[in-house]
């Protein structure tokens, strides 16, 4: 077991900067979870960790160890990647026990170890089938195994489930935190599956264009994103974003407002641009506005598309009087907002509605830098509280 450093880790290419000024501490015994899109430097970060490339400046400690100059044999990590290159002439033993016999471990040493670690990934009673006997899943578990047998203080494992149809995966990660449970063993993680990282994470490590955004628990991330990007990126469907100006009793778009003191914010001043987010489960139809602690005004939209998924339905709402505007990759448009409703809801294509947001689950960010200034506004006034209650009660 070993905690895992990184300060000040750059890997820059020719005219790419990969990884960019990356400090992470992830501690002993730790499942922590690198995600972010494609091409963000989730995999440079971990072949940094494991030696296959050199930062182009910062360190790297493995335990107590400064690591940066080592090879990776020396560093006591083991690798899982996505592809996994099992040899297709040896069979499950020779397959996992092949780095322990380069080394020269004697045979009842391997034994133990295949044995332990076949034990562990569910493999007993499979050890002298050949990789073409197995199915992906089955395969995957000998990649597995074969890192374990290592008993390496980390383990560094890159979309080792990419590969996995959907069902599979779901199943073999839950695999992986039972493994992860009893190893005790560092392991870092990456992914671009937010669900993967949702439901495995000590902790997660939203990564974009090189750079570390936030590294927190799950819910953490999901509920207090540091700022835009990481709103955007965890949770799905993604979290609404409608621009704003803080005006002096609250925050208007070109559609709707919602009152607050701009004194409670710090952070941002009346005049300012900022982003309103909230969730799509966060969302309601008027009438529920009395079940909640505190709730926005409501809002006039009309439906659009409806999305039954069996458990819920995706509402697809247009607001009134935003134009078409730009948007960032992945968010939804400005001028119109995702509501998840109950699979009982009748709400029909093209309604009339008025929907409330559940105040205590806005987020605000900063219109330029895009940096969290507020989650969780419940003082919003008790007047736009009163009248969406009244709504929802048939008054005026
Ligand atoms: P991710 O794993 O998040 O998809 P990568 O770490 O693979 O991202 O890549 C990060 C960036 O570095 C990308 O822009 C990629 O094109 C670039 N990159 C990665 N490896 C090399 C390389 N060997 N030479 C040049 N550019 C590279």
């Amino acid at each position: 077991m070993a905690n895992v450093t990184l300060e000040h880790v750059t890997k820059s290419y020719e005219d790419v900067v990969a990884v960019d000024d990356m400090n992470l501490d992830i501690r002993d015994g730790e499942f922590v979870c690198l995600v972010g899109p494609s091409g963000c430097g989730k995999s440079t970060t971990m072949e940094t960790i494991a030696g296959l490339t050199k930062p182009t400046e910062g360190t790297i400690k493995i335990g107590d160890r400064d690591v940066t100059k080592l090879p990776p044999k020396d560093r006591g990590v083991a690798m899982v990647f996505q592809n996994i290159a099992l040899f297709p002439h040896m069979d499950v033993y020779d397959n996992i026990s092949f780095g322990l016999r380069l080394r020269d471990y004697d045979k009842e040493e391997i034994d133990r170890r295949v044995e332990r670690a076949s034990d562990i990934v569910q493999l007993e009673g499979m050890l002298d089938r050949m990789p073409e006997e197995m199915s992906g899943g089955q395969r995957q578990r000998v990649a597995i195994a074969r890192a374990i047998v290592r008993e390496p203080d980390v383990f560094l494992m890159d979309e080792p489930l990419a590969n996995l149809d959907a069902k599979l995966r779901v199943h073999m990660r839950t695999e992986l935190q039972r493994l992860h449970k009893q190893l005790d063993t560092t392991i870092i993680y990456v992914t671009h599956d937010q669900a993967e990282a949702m439901t495995m994470s000590d902790r997660i490590a939203v990564i974009n264009s090189g750079e570390l955004q936030q590294i927190d628990p799950p819910l953490t991330c999901y509920n207090e994103p540091t700022n835009r990007f990481v709103a955007g990126f965890i949770g799905s469907p993604s979290m609404n974003m409608v621009d704003c100006e803080l005006a002096p009793d609250g925050l208007e778009s070109d559609s709707f407002a919602v009152d607050l003191d701009p004194a409670t914010l710090s952070g941002a001043g009346v005049g300012d641009h900022v982003a309103l987010g909230i969730r799509p489960e966060d969302v309601y139809p008027v009438e529920k506005a009395d079940e909640l602690t505190a709730s926005t005004a409501p809002i006039e939209v009309t439906t659009d598309v409806l999305e039954p998924m069996g458990d819920e339905i995706f509402v697809y709402l247009k607001l009134e009087g935003a134009p078409e505007d730009e948007t960032m990759e992945g968010e939804r448009s400005s001028n119109s907002l995702l509501m998840s409703v109950d699979p009982d809801s009748d709400i029909a294509e093209d309604d009339q509605i008025n929907v409330v947001l559940d105040a205590s689950k806005l987020h605000l960010f900063d219109g330029d830098s895009g940096d969290a200034i507020a989650h969780g506004i419940v003082d919003i006034g008790a007047a736009a509280a009163d009248s969406a209650v009244a709504e929802s009660e048939g008054g005026d």
